[in-house]
């Protein structure tokens, strides 16, 4: 069964038609990237994926309507790493990490913000994995923008939700913690989980992703694996580029070098 299935999504904001007509799934233990020059609809689709902005059409985790969970179910089943750093307030990375165990504790009533041991494993294991043990006691704001980036994922893994949204997480990041991200969520999927990430590096997109849904001005363009999408002409279409492309230990790699005629249709 997927994880994931949208169908018909669209999305209209401001008197604007950002999403239209969007279908596809993300299946169990699936990393699946969404890729698409500035302004096509990336982040306000994975906004509407998870339940910040009004739609139309079907969006269904484990065949249920997404918006017919509660809250806290869907606190559980979905974590989402926004492109935009909401985190303005000087609390630390442990304590932001820790935030992201917020669904899984008791009401306040209940005795609220008490961590059990199982919540501290998760915390240190999250901060460990992307590399922000050592910043622990830093406040975040005071953090560089690819190590508060970093501290940003550990509060979503932590979670441990079965989908995982991720909003373009690299972007800040040099390029080993570039490849420790991708490697973290490859390895998320491994265990079931599925995972949307958008992503502006292609050649990650192709390396690591098991498909790509590549889109432009609202629209899908193709869906694929890598090599079905990552097209020349699929490129010069979406992005205006020619790009070298090429296969390193048996995986390819799609390295933007001109810039082309957008292939307007
Ligand atoms: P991407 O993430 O692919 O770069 P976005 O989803 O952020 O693109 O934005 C898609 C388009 O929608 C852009 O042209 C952007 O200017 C526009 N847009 C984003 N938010 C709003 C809004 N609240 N109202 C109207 N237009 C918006
Ligand atoms: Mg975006």
């Amino acid at each position: 069964m997927s994880l994931l299935d949208i169908a018909g999504l669209d999305v209209v904001l401001g008197g604007k038609s950002l999403v239209r007509g969007l279908s596809f799934e993300i299946g169990e233990g699936e990393l699946l990237g969404l890729v698409g020059p500035n302004g096509a609809g990336k982040s306000t689709l994975v906004k509407a994926v998870a339940q910040l902005l009004e739609y139309r059409g079907e969006i269904r985790f484990q065949g249920r309507p997404l918006n017919a969970l509660s809250a806290r179910e869907r606190a559980r089943c979905l974590a989402y790493l926004s492109q935009e750093d909401p985190v303005q307030w000087p609390i630390s990375v442990r304590d932001l990490v820790g935030l992201g165990r917020h669904p899984y504790r008791g009401s306040w009533w209940r005795g609220a913000g008490r961590s059990g041991t199982g919540d501290l494993e998760a915390i240190e294991s999250a901060m460990r994995l992307t590399d922000v043990w050592r910043l622990r006691e830093r406040r975040v704001t005071e953090l560089s923008g690819g190590e508060r980036a970093r501290a940003r994922l550990a509060r979503v893994l932590v979670v441990e939700a079965p989908l995982i949204l991720a909003d373009e997480p690299v972007a800040a990041l040099d390029p080993r913690h570039q490849l420790q991200v991708m490697q973290l969520l490859r390895s998320a999927c491994q265990s079931g989980r599925g995972v949307l990430v958008v992503l502006h590096d292609l050649t990650l997109a192709s390396r690591f992703c098991d498909r790509l849904v590549m889109m432009d001005r609202g629209e899908l363009i193709a869906t694929g694996t890598p090599t079905e999408v990552l097209t020349a002409e699929n490129l010069a279409r979406t992005y205006g580029v020619r790009a070298v492309m090429g296969e390193h230990d048996g995986q390819g790699y799609v390295v933007p070098w001109d810039t082309s005629e957008p292939l307007r249709s």
